[in-house]
């Protein structure tokens, strides 16, 4: 995955129709964006994007934003989405979710999707965490109101860590799963790339689904 350095990968999503540019000019406009005022659903650190590709062509009434922060890995996505140009309700956007409250409006994003979120091991990283409190309270206050946040991970302690960190943050938990393929919740479930590759290896996959106390 960590394809940094693709020569030229800058150079194509600068001038990519499905990457939005300037994002931050977009904040409290994304319906302008999409040019309709369906709700937004945003996969932080979506990777090479299958599983938004997936989301978009079954629920064509969301719009849906990935967010990935290097353009080597971006540039696959976009590869992909030039397969299938009838996919007008997703777009890209290269940026490190540590700004994601300089691009959003408060209430402005219907949904979150974390999946395989980097587990940043050491504890000195743990505030890097996509679920730390940090990333949460963020969360919180870009979220509208009924919104909630799926996360998926076969990383069993960056999963308890998570169930911890919703939980101090005052969090509601809506489900839960250490074994999601074999859980009620398999059903409907659509597999990120990092989910078919682990899942493959043998590896249980954790889901967790929560919404902010509020
Ligand atoms: N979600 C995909 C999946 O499940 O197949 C990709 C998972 S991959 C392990 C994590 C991805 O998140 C990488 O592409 C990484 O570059 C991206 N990422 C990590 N931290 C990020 C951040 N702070 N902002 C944006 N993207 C990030």
């Amino acid at each position: 995955m960590r394809l940094r350095n693709v020569p030229g990968s800058r150079e194509v999503i600068a001038e990519n129709e499905y990457v939005v540019h300037d994002e931050k000019t977009k904040k409290g406009n994304w319906a302008l964006v999409f040019g309709n005022d369906h709700p937004i659903h945003v996969e932080i650190g979506m990777g090479k994007g299958s599983f938004l590709m997936e989301m978009a062509r079954l629920h064509p009434e969301i719009n849906y934003l990935g967010i990935e922060k290097y353009s080597s890995v971006l540039l696959r996505a976009i590869e992909k989405h030039e397969e299938a140009p009838e996919l007008t309700n997703l777009m890209f956007i290269r940026m490190d979710a540590e700004e994601i409250e300089d691009v959003f409006a408060p209430g402005e994003i219907a949904y979150i999707y974390l999946n395989f979120s980097d587990p940043w091991p050491k504890d000195r990283h743990a505030k890097r965490r996509l679920t730390s409190d940090r990333f949460l309270g963020r969360y919180e206050r870009l979220l509208a109101e009924g919104g909630g946040v799926t996360f998926k991970t076969d990383n069993v302690d960056l999963f308890d860590f998570s169930v911890e960190s919703a939980e101090a943050c005052g969090w509601e938990r809506l489900a839960i799963s250490r074994d999601l393929h074999s859980s009620p919740y398999a059903e409907g479930n659509v597999m990120t790339e990092y989910e078919r590759k682990f899942s493959g290896l043998g590896n249980k996959i954790c889901m967790l689904k929560i919404r902010p106390g509020r």
